[in-house]
């Protein structure tokens, strides 16, 4: 599949067989604002270490990814194992983060907007935040994120309503199955995953301090708020161990 041709040389960093954008938030945002004039459709994936790891071990999520238009080092592990590698990545460029910019761009242009994923309250309670917060932000639909993905209903009422953008919060692997079903009906919009997003827009789940994320200890603050995700963390350290694996490899083959 041709990558963005028309946008860029390519400019990839690859960490453990994910190939990453390697764009400042700011030229992300260059870039994707071009490309919503232009209506080019868009698929972005946002990819931590767990991303990372479960495309390494899954081929079939490994393509989908390798098909998205854009993929950002969403989570500081990917910015430290890109640099451990010798490949350093400009900087981390979360899900949050870029939904939000887009979001303001939304309102902005009067793009109109699509939420899918969560649970239906959490999925109805960050739109209202999104609206109140944003007051000419045009939302066109808003759908939780339990369905089956062979529900063409879903699909077909996020079609009809012709978003520009369609954020999904669904988490991996479901979110990227979706979009990549989703593109085919939607070949002009920018469609996103961002994973638990919608808790945190929705005010459930809250976002780390900015000086606990500039000390990258987000990670060690979700866990203390949510200790079951620790079986889910497990991967950060065979991450890095993979990272160093991969180094190890490099070194011997110069
Ligand atoms: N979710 C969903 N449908 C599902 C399973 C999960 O919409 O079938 C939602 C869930 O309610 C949560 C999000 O997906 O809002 C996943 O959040 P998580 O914190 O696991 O994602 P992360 O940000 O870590 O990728």
């Amino acid at each position: 599949m041709a990558k963005k041709m028309e946008d860029t040389v390519l400019n990839q960093v690859n960490v453990l067989g994910t190939e990453f954008d390697n764009y400042t938030m700011a030229e992300f945002l260059q870039i994707l604002s071009g490309r919503l004039a232009k209506q080019h459709g868009t698929f972005i994936v946002t990819a931590n270490p767990e991303i990372v790891m479960y495309a390494k071990d899954h081929p079939e999520y490994a393509r989908l990814v390798a098909e998205a238009d854009f993929v950002t080092a969403d989570g500081i592990g990917v910015v430290k194992g890109a640099a451990m590698l010798g490949t350093p990545i400009k900087e981390r460029v979360t899900g949050f983060d870029l939904m939000e910019k887009l979001l303001g761009l939304a309102a902005e242009k009067n793009y109109p907007v699509y939420l899918i994923g969560a649970k239906p309250t959490v999925a109805d309670q960050a739109a209202t935040k999104v609206r109140q917060k944003l007051r000419n932000i045009n939302i066109v639909g808003v759908h939780d994120g339990y369905f089956s993905l062979t529900d063409e209903n879903v699909m077909a009422n996020i079609v009809a309503v012709k978003p520009a953008m369609v954020f999904v919060a669904m988490g991996f692997p479901r979110q990227e199955e979706f979009i990549a079903q989703l593109r085919r009906h939607l070949p002009d919009a920018l469609l996103m995953g961002v994973g638990g997003s919608f808790d945190v827009l929705a005010g459930n789940v809250k976002r780390a301090p900015q000086w606990v994320q500039n000390a990258h200890l987000e990670w060690l603050y979700r866990l203390a708020k949510e200790p079951t995700r620790l079986k889910r963390m497990v991967v950060l350290p065979q991450f890095l161990l993979a990272v160093r694996a991969a180094r190890k490899k490099q070194a011997n083959a110069r």
